[in-house]
Parts: structure tokens; sequence; C-alpha cells
């Protein structure tokens, strides 16, 4: 006989299943509660879904994406058709003159670093509009003394903090920009830190400000954790070059390894220099196997990314409710998929990602311990059971070991397990008297 019949025994099954799964009624009561006053907000996210899904299938057709673009290449890479259309593609989907999308390309920081180092040269300064950027840059400039830094290539850096409130703060980014100002940064995601991620529109006026104020500066943007969120991109307004990685939102959960920089024709063409070799630029590269799931990735990026989302704000609202911290808070626009709560208390932090880990496909039964990540000048702790190795777009949470104690929870390609995670994570702060009642 079907155990899936319609109606309340259904739901009676669900809920069965959760319960084998570890997560007590109260929690699972809570959840659905909490979930019924969602409906609205998923709907219109859904609707964003359903743009940038059609956004990517007319730059396929567009761009004739064929078998042939599947096959991939070996060697130099000469030629490789679906390399090269992949990057027409991506360059049509971000509305940039040309693209660089590489699985050559190891990570973010690789990306961003790559896009940096290719488009400075010494004497230059770089200046971060958006406050202190994300942990793993502060290498890459020399903000954190590092072999390699753009401070050894004789390449200065100034920084202008976002306004306490949140927001640009225009006359400190004035008053940075000099003769030497060569490339702007701004970061989209808040990254490790509480404050708020920056919206398209707020980047685009900034992006306006700044070229008022010299009109022949580059603009990058981090675009980490940003891509298809919302219906533009930072690239559409006047950005020079759109960066991040592939084991986030572009990769659907798919890519096994890759960045992207899309922007201008100069830019990108720099940083092809920079990643092959001068005279090479982006001739050479093979493929190998990846092709397939890169686009196929790209092709699932807006669902899978709107289950992230979905499962962001579900996280908040839950967190909220029980009088945690959170940010975005639980009704606020969204412009990235990350979430951060803070618990002011290293034990329901590590409550928090334990809980997150056991509900994982992978690695389920493993302890999350605290430890010393390269890049980051403080321990940090992880819960990841990914099918791709720190892939941060399939559910997983982590957070530095210092006060405030704020975990940054993100991912999950598909909302029900999304939904499981978070509720995980509740059962195991409820498990530590991390939690006092559900209400
Ligand atoms: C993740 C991230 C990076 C770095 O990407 P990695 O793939 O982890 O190297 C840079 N900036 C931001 C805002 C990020 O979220």
């Amino acid at each position: 006989m079907s155990t899936f019949v319609c109606g309340k025994e259904e739901t009676m099954k669900v809920q069965n299943i959760y319960e084998s799964l570890g997560i007590r009624k109260e929690v699972y009561e809570f959840g659905e509660e909490i979930l019924r006053s969602l409906k609205e907000r998923f709907e219109e996210i859904d609707e964003t879904a359903e743009y940038n899904q059609l956004k990517i299938i007319e730059a396929f057709h567009r761009n004739r994406v064929s078998e042939a673009c599947l096959y991939g290449s070996r060697g130099y890479g000469y030629g490789d058709v679906g390399r090269d259309t992949l990057e027409k593609v991506y360059a049509d989907v971000f509305k940039t003159e040309d693209a660089l999308v590489r699985p050559q390309i190891t990570c973010g920081t690789h990306a961003l670093s790559l896009a940096l180092m290719s488009n400075l040269r010494p004497g230059d300064e770089l200046l971060s509009a958006a406050g202190k950027p994300y942990d793993t840059l502060e290498e890459v400039i020399g903000i954190r003394d590092s072999k390699g830094s753009l401070k050894e290539y004789g390449i200065s850096y100034a920084q202008a903090d976002l306004k306490a409130e949140g927001g640009f703060d225009l006359n400190a980014i004035a008053s940075k920009i000099n003769d030497r100002t060569k490339l702007v940064t701004i970061q989209r995601s808040k990254g490790y830190q509480t404050r708020r991620t920056l919206g398209v529109k707020d980047i685009a006026e900034a992006i306006g400000f700044i070229k008022s104020v010299k009109p022949d500066v580059k603009v990058m943007v981090d675009n980490c954790y940003g891509e298809f969120v919302e219906r533009e991109e930072p690239s559409e307004y006047g950005a020079d070059m759109v960066v991040g990685s592939l084991i986030k939102n572009p990769g659907g959960g798919l890519a096994p390894i890759g960045g992207y920089i899309c922007g201008t024709s100069e830019c990108v063409e720099n940083a092809a220099y920079r990643l092959t070799s001068p005279g090479l630029g982006k001739e050479v590269g093979a493929s190998l196997g990846v092709l397939p799931q890169f686009y196929q990735g790209l092709f699932l990026s807006p669902v899978v990314t709107a289950s992230a989302l979905k499962g962001a704000i579900f996280a908040a609202n839950i967190y909220e409710r029980l009088g945690f911290e959170v940010l975005p808070d639980g009704s606020e626009d969204r412009h990235d998929i990350i979430q951060a709560v803070t618990f002011h208390d290293p034990k329901a932090l590590t409550a928090f990602c334990r809980g997150i880990q056991a509900a994982a496909p992978v690695d389920s039964f493993v302890t999350p311990e605290p430890w010393d990540m390269p890049g980051y000048d403080s321990q940090v702790i992880m819960a990841a059971g990914n099918f791709i190795p720190g892939s941060s777009i399939e559910l997983s949470a982590d957070g530095p070991i210092r006060p405030p104690y704020s975990v940054y929870f993100q991912g999950g390609l598909t909302f029900p397990h999304a939904k499981y995670g978070i509720l995980s994570s509740l059962e195991y702060l409820v498990r530590e008297n991390c939690v006092n009642h559900l209400m």
C-alpha cells in the first residue's frame, strides 16, 4: 500500500520521517508555523528565479549551445568551442563584453586575486569602497603581510568604510580617490562581517558616483553569493568586472571547481594574460571534462539560488522569533544568500554547526570542530557535508570563533533539504539548552 496518500495522513508521515531523523515534534511544528507565514515571500522568490531562468536559457539559445559544446578538450585546449561558447553565454547573462570562466581558476579568492593582480600595476592604488574586504583578500592585498601580495608588488591600498548604519559613505570614497587610484573594489556580500549586504541598486549608485569623481577608474564587484538573487547584476550598471566562484551560486551545485570574471574586453583580456601567460591569454586552457557541469550548473543556478534564499529566510524567521539577532532580519529584502545569526555564545555557535552537519547528505556522522583554516585570522568552525568539498551553495554553515559568535549560514541545493538542515540546527540548540522554549 502506498504510504503517500493525501491530506492529514501524508503530513503525519512527513513528521514521522522527521522524528526518525531526530527532529522532535515541537521543533517540527514550530517550523511549520513559521513556514505558513512565508508563502508570499517564497512566491516572489520563485518569480525572480523564473526571470533569471529565462535570461539564462535565452543566452544558451543566442549562442547556439550544442552537444559539441559539452565535449571539452585536453592538452593546450586550442579551439575549445565549448569553453569559448560558455564564456559567451556568461558574458550575455552578465551583460558584459567578455568573460573568463575556467576550471583553472581554483576558487573565488583566486578569481578576485587574478582580477586585481592583472588590472593593477606597480605604483597604482586599490581602493575598497565597501570597508574591510573578505578575510582571504587581506592577504591578497597585503593588509596582512603575505608572500606575493599586491603590497609586495608596490600596489598600495586605501579603504573607505561603510556608514555606521550601512550603505556607502560617498564623502569618504571621494576623499580617498587620488591620482594613483586605478581600481575600486566593492564587495556585494557581507562575508564574515555583521554588516548589511549591498543591493544592486546601491552598488549602481556608488559606481555612478565613483565614475563621476574619476571617469577612468575601474570598478570591480566581488559578486560572490549575490548572483541571481536579484534580476540584475552589478555589471549592468557600469562595473568593469564582476567576479565570483563557481562553487557558489552560478555553478548551481554541479560545477566541481572554477571561477569567473565577466567584464570589459580590456579587463578580461588582462586577466586572461595573467591566468595563462602573456601572449597566450584565452587561447589556451583545456576544459578537461567539466563543461557539462559548468553548463548544467549555470542552467540550474536560478532555482538552486532560490532554494538557498528560501532557506536563509526560513532560518532568519526561526531565529528571530527565538530572540536571536539575525542579519538580514526576517522581513527585509535580500541581496545575497547568506544568513547571519548572532549567538554571543560559542556553545550555541558550535551546536548550530553540528546540527547542520547532522543533516548533510555526506559525512552526516562527523562532528565539526573549530580549526585554523588557511587565510583566516581566527579559528573557524564549519559544517559542510557536501558533494563538493567547500561548496557553499550546498547547505553549509561556518563561523569564526570570536565574539560576537555569529554563524554564517548559506546554501541548500533544494529547499526541502535546507528546511531539514535548519530544523536540525534548532534541534541541536534545544538539546544543548541554548533555547529555552519554542514559541
Ligand atoms: C566566498 C567569498 C570569497 C572567496 O571565495 P572562496 O571560493 O572561498 O575563495 C570572496 N568574497 C566573498 C564575499 C565571498 O563570499
